[in-house]
């Protein structure tokens, strides 16, 4: 693998680059995101991550104005993914401008199918509607394939640039490949060394799929942080364990976008360095003896392989 930098970049297969370090945004508050997004645009991100569910488009959007507006960056210097919600899976296209118009852009780099779930909108939950008996109302009329044939078309608008899958098994991408023409730019899947999937990543790496890497510090609380193989990794580069962990990511392959709004951590986050061999197999290792943990885990009643936990 060549050395990495906060700068470094991968090819998708529509011939665009992605930063391979972006800023995650789930579970930042309206009131502390903007000024995360203005942040990492500054200190050099040119990558945030953004979804429809995380609610909170509207005041990223106003964060990238700030930055226009400051001549910090243009829009063609960014790379913006957001993401279909499952309740939308039968009309993409109304998701995608709802998600412009709340970015404040024409179009956004990357439209990803956040989950291959469809939801049936029945009113009285609009993000996450149940059934009487509390289980999710699933669209079980409707496949994730017809969802992707929708999305093909709106390639064809220019609201996005490419488009991709989120959440996908090795099982789910072959169902998908046998029956569409437009191969996924990228697969956004949970990734950290308690969760390497490189099953995916093989599969994905055939196919000309870029992989991302979410909650590469285990999500809240990062309990990566406490992890032994991680520590020996980090004191031999004098670095912090989330650089090791931000860092292992980019040095296989993968984008990776870690989320915080705290200033300092921003900062950190994007400062990676390179790994040699004997780290990345070191904290390939560590799911062999510790085991595999999924922090994400909503219970969507399809079949993934994970523990139901609602
Ligand atoms: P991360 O693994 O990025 O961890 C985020 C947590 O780590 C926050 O609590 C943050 O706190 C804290 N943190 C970040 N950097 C540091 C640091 N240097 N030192 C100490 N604490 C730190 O979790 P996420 O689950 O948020 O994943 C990242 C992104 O991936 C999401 O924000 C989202 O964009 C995407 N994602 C996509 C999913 C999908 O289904 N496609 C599912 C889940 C995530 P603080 O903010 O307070 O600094």
């Amino acid at each position: 693998m060549p050395s990495v930098s906060s700068t470094t970049t991968f090819q998708l297969n529509t011939k665009a680059q992605i930063p391979a370090v972006g800023l995650g945004t789930w579970q930042s508050g309206p009131g502390e995101v903007k000024n995360a997004v203005y942040h990492a645009l500054k200190v050099g991100y040119r990558h945030i991550d953004c979804a429809y569910v995380y609610g909170n488009e509207t005041e990223v959007g106003q964060g990238l104005e700030q930055a226009f507006k400051e001549g910090i960056v243009k829009r063609e210097d960014i790379f913006i993914t957001t993401k279909l919600w499952c309740t939308f899976h039968r009309r993409p296209e109304e998701n995608l401008n709802e998600s412009l118009k709340r970015l404040g852009l024409d179009y956004v780099d990357l439209y990803l199918m956040h989950w291959p779930c469809p939801m049936n909108a029945n009113g009285n939950d609009p993000m996450f509607p149940k059934l009487p008996d509390g289980s999710r109302d699933l669209d079980k009329s409707w496949s994730h394939i017809q969802t992707w044939k929708l999305l093909e078309k709106l390639l064809e608008t220019g609201k996005t640039k490419a488009i991709g899958v989120s959440n996908y098994s090795v099982k789910f991408l072959e169902e998908l490949l046998s029956q569409v023409s437009v191969v996924p730019a990228a697969n956004q899947i949970e990734n950290h060394p308690y969760l390497p999937q490189q099953d995916v990543l093989d599969y994905c790496a055939a196919k000309g799929i870029v992989v991302t890497a979410y909650s590469p510090l285990g999500s809240t609380g990062c309990p990566l942080f406490e992890e032994e193989g991680v520590h020996k990794v980090a004191a031999k580069h004098n670095v912090s364990p989330g650089t090791v962990l931000i860092s292992y990511q980019v040095n296989r392959g993968v984008v990776v976008i870690p989320k915080s709004v705290t200033p300092s951590r921003i900062e950190q986050n994007y400062n990676i360095i390179s790994l040699d061999d004997e780290d990345l197999a070191a904290l390939a290792s560590i799911s062999k003896t510790k085991g595999v943990t999924r922090y994400i885990k909503p219970s969507f009643g399809v079949n993934f392989g994970w523990p139901d936990v609602q």
